[in-house]
């Protein structure tokens, strides 16, 4: 029997605003535990939130990137649980009227097109973080991410596939890293992604029992994630049971999911309108302000890097992918104006740096114009390739500049002709067996001369001009 995977996705985002979403406290990441904390986002009585403005800006900007209706008076929420990560016991959010409504992302998937529906996206304050010390047998709370801004961004359940689920949250990443809305860091849980999963034979229309899998943060997880649960769904219906609506939690390590509580409906959260905050509404003027100051995104730039620049589609996927890319890509290219060469370098050199050192590419911290006057160098033959991507390696670890690293180093090519003949010359008189080989026709000998050649210059020597007198003297013998 064969099955349809149908699923839905549920991505919370941190902003990255200086404050948090109703008082003054710092949303930076770490810092000694509750010590970003005020009597407002600890949930005293009495204390009233006051929203910040920079959050609802946002929020249109990641509406308009996403083809949202921008719902221009709308209100906020409070859903209700108890549990000490939120002291309040209520969670600020939205229910009747969030902010954007009826939004698609478009992906593509092994050259397939595909609209994926975007149902509404929600601003919310994040909770707090719950630390359980199983040595002391005790759980410990840090209210620092207690009002830290998030955007819900939730979709259709649009997906059939694994490979649809990744291609959009990369989309996602990407839009949300280029409104510079947030940095998206899921190691540090600025990006988390829940995802609403079922399974149906083929033979029905009807949608089967979904569960939820919460907080996955990676990519990879999310596709074991995925991978494991449609399995087990699957097992579950082909030995006569039934699937339950529940959360479930993805243990990566195990590379299984566990049932962690049914699945709860809004009705389970007696949602009511915040009284203590007024309705906010968005003018015509305010959405156009965001539309205009809107920065090119993710397609547009695939678009003209590819209409532009000639680069392969698979490259360009790649680096307008990434913000962080996008910014290395366009400071050493308006440096050196080598589009080719400058994506050649950040495709090879500047990702397996980024792997061999586990640098996340935000990380990467050199300073990206100098890859362009490196690029320069190399195309005005003061280095060779193989010193310059040294010199890089160099550069990537240590930020030092180029054209001064390759001066204190004496790192320049031989440009000096007549001493490279000397070298050929005298390479070719101390192997006389290999001369005789070439004589019988072995010509791989010739790369064993130019070997010798280029250590006897230090490997500083153009490689073409070494390889062309070679050949001018061997053609003497
Ligand atoms: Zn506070
Ligand atoms: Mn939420």
């Amino acid at each position: 029997m064969d099955y349809i995977t149908t699923m839905g996705l549920e991505v919370h985002t941190e902003l990255s605003t200086k404050t948090k979403i109703f008082c003054n406290c710092s949303t930076e990441f770490g810092g000694e535990p509750n010590t970003h904390v005020c009597e407002v986002c600890s949930g005293m009585p009495g204390t009233l939130p006051v929203l910040n403005r920079q959050v609802v800006e946002y929020a249109i900007r990641v509406g308009i990137a996403t083809n949202c209706e921008i719902t221009q008076y709308n209100k906020f929420d409070r859903k209700n649980y108890f549990y000490p990560d939120l002291p309040k016991a209520y969670q600020v959010s939205q229910l009747y009227l969030p902010i954007c409504r009826n939004g698609h992302i478009d992906i593509e998937v092994n050259g397939k097109k595909k609209a994926i529906r975007i149902h509404e996206i929600h601003m919310e304050e994040d909770a707090g973080k719950l630390i359980h010390d199983p040595w002391d047998d005790c759980t410990l709370v840090d209210y620092n991410r207690c009002g830290v801004p998030l955007l819900e961004i939730v979709s259709e359940p649009d997906f059939e596939t694994g490979e649809e689920v990744i291609a959009y949250l990369t989309k996602l990443k990407a839009i949300l890293q280029y409104t510079g809305v947030s940095d998206c860091k899921m190691e540090q849980g600025s990006l988390r992604a829940d995802v609403n999963l079922s399974v149906r034979p083929v033979t029905t229309d009807e949608l089967g029992t979904r569960t939820e899998m919460k907080n996955i943060n990676s990519f990879k997880a999310i596709a074991r994630a995925i991978e494991g649960e449609r399995k087990r769904q699957i097992e579950v219906i082909e030995e006569g049971g039934r699937v339950v609506q529940e959360t479930r939690r993805w243990d990566d390590n195990k590379g299984a999911s566990f049932a962690m509580r049914s699945k709860e409906n809004a009705q389970d959260y007696r949602y009511f309108p915040e009284p203590d905050l007024v309705p906010i509404e968005i003018s015509d003027e305010w959405i156009a302000r965001v539309k205009s100051e809107m920065p090119e995104l993710p397609d547009a730039k695939k678009a003209r890097y590819l209409a532009d620049y000639g680069l392969p589609e698979y490259d360009v996927d790649i680096i307008t992918g990434s913000k962080y890319l996008v910014e290395i890509f366009e400071q050493a290219l308006a440096a050196c104006n080598e589009p080719k060469e400058v994506s050649n370098w950040i495709m090879g050199e500047v990702l397996r740096l980024a792997t061999e050192t586990s640098t996340d590419v935000e990380d990467i911290s050199f300073d990206f114009a100098n890859l362009g006057k490196l690029i320069l160098l190399v195309k005005k033959n003061v280095v060779n390739r193989p010193t310059a991507k040294e010199v890089f390696e160099k550069m990537f670890r240590e930020n030092v500049e180029p054209e001064q690293y390759i001066k204190e180093n004496g790192l320049e090519m031989v440009q000096d002709d007549n001493l490279v003949r000397e070298v050929v010359v005298k390479v070719l008189a101390d192997n006389p067996k290999s001369i005789a080989e070439w004589k019988e026709g072995n010509e791989k000998v010739t790369r064993f001369l130019m070997g010798q050649c280029m250590k006897q210059l230090k490997g500083k020597a153009d490689p073409g001009t070494v390889n062309a007198v070679i050949a001018e003297e061997l053609a003497k013998l």
